[in-house]
């Protein structure tokens, strides 16, 4: 339920309702435009009159919000979320970034990627030290040493690091070398400890939506992190398992438009993982970034035939490199488009 504010409240009033949302258990989330306030009754708002508190002096309006995530609902904060990815990286708000790697970290070959893919213009750097695998006999990631050898990358070039974690245990690994930004993956996007836990270290989330999870779902695993006071959340498309079988996964860009609609935070698209195949990455990296996704996700390989997770779906750098070029134009024309507005 959230509750719009005439504009002539004083502060002291404003407190005064806020004690009084307290009182009956609730908390208020208080949300302050330039033109009006909002405040957002967050818990069980199921005993509260509407009526009673339109009646209120202050209150101008009462909407009762159907849905469960609040503090990820543009409804009580209407301006996009910025995400500081350190470094000098922002996300979101008509910042946009690409952020780009390998599947999994293998070995030195780390740095010869992240020095194409970022001579290239990525903005980020990805790599997956844990690697959350269907068979527990592939590949399971290089662990510690993966996140030594992303750090390396990172200090060379400057650039924030996106690297996934599976186990609230292994946070502490994260946490100790000031990792840029938390990936939890598709798998996890479930897993209400992880993100909770990922949510009290205070560092950015980023957040896949789950195999065959709805728009919704990934929204309360937003939801989760936030509730723990972290706002740094980043939302990623990454497909969903449908009845289609040419592509790995539906990439449901819709999703993106949607998640704009319904939340603040910034939306990423991976077409990587959407799609399973290098030959339908750059398409449909163009149309996520035609649609107005805040970010993209692309896996890069040196020798993608070799690589030892996802090499189907891995641009080699030059490919990359070639498809930069054409994000940039069409980022040009939606940066044109949002100066008119
Ligand atoms: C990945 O980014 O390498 C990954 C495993 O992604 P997802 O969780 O979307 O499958
Ligand atoms: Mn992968």
């Amino acid at each position: 339920m959230i509750a719009v504010i005439n504009n002539t409240a004083t502060p002291e009033q404003i407190h005064h309702f806020v004690s009084w949302v307290e009182e009956k258990g609730l908390s208020a989330n208080v949300s302050q435009g330039t033109n009006e306030t909002i405040i957002g009754l967050i818990g069980d708002t199921s005993q509260i009159d509407p009526f009673l508190l339109e009646s209120m002096d202050i209150v101008d309006r009462v909407q009762r919000v159907s849905e469960p995530f609040k503090k990820a609902n543009r409804k009580f904060h209407p301006t996009d979320t910025v995400v500081d990815c350190g470094h000098g990286v922002l996300l979101g708000g008509g910042h946009f970034q690409v952020i780009a790697g390998p599947c999994s970290v293998e070995g030195k070959n780390l740095i010869e990627i992240a020095r194409e893919v970022h001579a290239a213009g990525a903005t980020m750097l990805r790599g997956g030290a844990f690697k959350p695998r269907t068979s527990p006999y592939s590949y399971q990631g290089m662990g510690k040493e993966g996140l030594d050898l992303l750090c390396e990358a990172r200090a060379e070039l400057d650039m924030p690091i996106v690297t996934e974690v599976m186990d609230a245990r292994d946070l502490d690994l994260f946490v100790d070398r000031n990792i840029d930004v938390l990936q939890i993956g598709a798998r996890n996007s479930q897993n209400f400890t992880l993100l909770r836990e990922a949510g009290r270290t205070g560092i950015p989330v980023l957040i896949k939506r789950g195999i065959s999870g709805t728009i919704d779902e990934l929204l309360m695993a937003a939801e989760y992190v936030m509730s723990e006071g972290n706002s740094q959340v980043i939302l990623c498309e990454r497909g969903i398992r449908t009845y289609e079988t040419r592509t790995r996964n539906t990439f449901d860009l819709s999703a993106v438009s949607v998640l704009h609609h319904l939340s603040h935070l910034p939306v990423v698209a991976d077409p990587s993982h959407a799609t399973g195949y290098a030959r339908y990455v750059s398409p449909m990296a163009l149309a996520a970034t035609a649609a107005g996704a805040d970010g993209l996700e692309i896996e890069v390989h040196n020798c993608p035939s070799k690589a030892w997770s996802d090499g189907a779906q891995a641009l080699t750098p030059e490919q990359f490199a070639q498809t930069m070029k054409k994000i940039s134009r069409i980022r040009e024309v939606i940066t044109e488009d949002e100066q008119e507005q």
